[in-house]
């Protein structure tokens, strides 16, 4: 193998590295470093602080729970213990040290101001158990965001309380067989189209529905043909993301709403997309009665390893009375209400099934996604979602000659912008694309999802990121793509520069080392 970089130095191989690569003592590269645990980077059992020395009984009654032996705590002293943590922090690809393109995640910028308004001590030491009279101010902040989600969205009323998208999309279709059953017509099947985010159709099978794909049109949209005639007094609803995840507008939107109505069915819309069309279209005037809101994605609260995620549920007039508890609905004088268990009958709300979640939601991400809203304003907002459709179309138009982009002649691209691995020379992939944008110093794309492309390449650059920094992105992918095309075999082996080398996929998800045992007990 022949690894050189720009500058014509050779790097050697560290830990991971494939057999003839020369090792070196540390694995350090550079100045990327090799870190090991602080168990074993901790030598004598000394501390960075003495204490002096107790001369206290211990307490009789602790008895045989006294410890024996000291406690076996790495002994670091400060400076060891700050290098240790920066280190670690460095190996960590975040969204605060680079671009992020993974499409249908919308990782933005999150805006420092919205952690300080999140870190009001108001906000951040709420009890869920407080009384009630002592937060008022809280639920204030949960229904003015319940009244800019409604406004935004041109809908009813919003449960806040799911805890993220996923969550969101199992209230919004148990609200869809509340409403059913309420009119003694309970229905079996939901249809969703087949480039369907994965959590759509397990959503329907969790609530108990057959799930039945509808298929996509050559240009990437759903089949409105297929559905019309799929439709019938068996079919509870449709499932449907828009802007769906080939990055496309479903135009039809209205058409397929208006025919799942006539067929007494729900129309439930998967809004994780929401980032592309907030400010621009009111799904509530598409005829979408239920619309899950990730506030971790549209409203930018930081989300990555494993969350927290919100995802309020949005409901249109008919689906709003079967709403969880506690609901925020409007009133036809413009105000929007919290809807409790005690006041439940004054909104004539049914109760129809419980809570998501015990108590009213993710309140750190409230106070962000407020911040977030109030900072933008409604103008604002709008432009967000036109800057990150300039953003993915870029993207889409400069590297279209060399990546293929299988929905390219179907107009403007949404928020992402979707490649396939038909153009890469035979035996290289979507995946040495992406290990190759790791040398480049990238977070990689989504890949191989939308499952309806093969090889999907889905790149969503977000609307913060400057016309430099999409630049630099591009030249980068472009380079990636060339090098696969050409053949080059040295990707394979891809990513040369990172601290570890390329991983089995397969092993590293199901199989991650997750503890540290001392060599002794192994
Ligand atoms: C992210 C996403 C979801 C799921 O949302 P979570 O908050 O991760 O549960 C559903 N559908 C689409 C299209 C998404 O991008």
């Amino acid at each position: 193998m022949n690894v050189v970089n720009a500058s014509g130095w050779k790097p050697s191989m560290g830990e991971g590295g494939t057999s003839g690569d020369a090792v070196t003592a540390s694995g350090d590269r550079g100045l990327m470093l090799e870190e090991p645990l602080i168990f074993e980077l901790a030598g004598e059992p000394t501390t960075g602080v003495d204490f002096e020395h107790c001369e206290l009984e211990p307490i009789a009654a602790l008895d045989k729970h006294l410890r024996k032996a000291p406690l076996a705590l790495p002994g670091l002293s400060e400076g060891e213990t700050v290098r240790h943590y920066t280190r670690l922090s460095r190996q960590n690809y975040a969204i605060d040290l680079g671009p992020f393109p993974l499409g249908s995640c919308t990782m933005k910028h999150n805006p420092r101001l919205n952690e300080k308004v999140a870190r009001l001590p108001g906000f951040a030491d709420l009890h869920p158990l407080q009384p009630g009279d002592t937060i008022r101010g809280a639920l204030e902040v949960i229904n003015e965001l319940a009244f800019w989600l409604i406004d935004l969205t041109g809908m009813s009323g919003v449960a806040m309380s799911p805890k993220a998208g996923a969550h969101g999309e199992l209230c919004g279709v148990l609200c869809i067989r509340a409403a059913l059953e309420a009119k003694g017509d309970a229905r079996e099947v939901l249809l969703v189209p087949e480039s369907a985010h994965g959590t759509n159709p397990a959503t329907a099978a969790f609530a108990g529905y057959r799930v039945e794909n509808i298929p996509a049109t050559a240009e990437g949209r759903v089949d409105l043909d297929a559905l019309k005639a799929r439709l019938g007094p068996d079919v509870a609803g449709v499932m449907i993301t828009n802007p769906n995840t080939c990055g496309l507008f479903e135009r039809d939107m209205k058409a397929i709403s208006d025919a799942v109505h006539a067929a007494g069915g729900y129309v439930y819309c998967d809004g994780a997309n929401f980032n592309a069309i907030v400010g621009k279209v009111r799904p509530g005037d598409l005829g979408v009665d239920a619309m899950h809101i990730n506030l971790h994605k549209t409203f930018s609260t930081p989300h990555g390893g494993g969350g927290p995620g919100s995802g309020p549920v949005v409901l249109s007039e008919a689906l709003c009375p079967y709403g969880p508890l506690p609901f925020t609905a409007k009133t036809a004088d413009g105000i929007v209400h919290l809807v409790e268990e005690d006041n439940a009958a004054e909104f004539d709300h049914k109760q129809a099934f419980g809570r998501m979640v015990a108590f009213h939601g993710q309140m750190g991400m409230f106070t962000r996604a407020l911040a977030y809203i109030l900072s933008h304003g409604a103008d604002g907002l709008r432009q967000v979602a036109e800057d990150a459709v300039l953003n993915a179309n870029y993207i889409l138009r400069s590297c279209e000659d060399l990546l293929d982009a299988p929905f390219g002649q179907s107009g403007p691209c949404m928020h992402e912008a979707l490649f396939s691995d038909a153009s890469l020379a035979e035996h290289f992939s979507t995946l040495d694309i992406a290990k190759g944008l790791i040398d480049e110093g990238f977070h990689p794309m989504t890949v191989y999802f939308p499952l309806v492309v093969r090889g999907a390449m889905l790149v969503e650059p977000t609307e913060t990121e400057s016309k430099k920094g999409l630049d630099r992105f591009i030249a980068s992918l472009r380079h990636v793509a060339q090098r696969a095309r050409d053949g080059d075999e040295a990707l394979h082996d891809a990513p040369h520069f990172a601290p570890r080398r390329r991983l089995d996929e397969t092993q590293a998800a199901r199989k991650p080392v997750l503890t540290w045992k001392p060599a002794a007990e192994d």
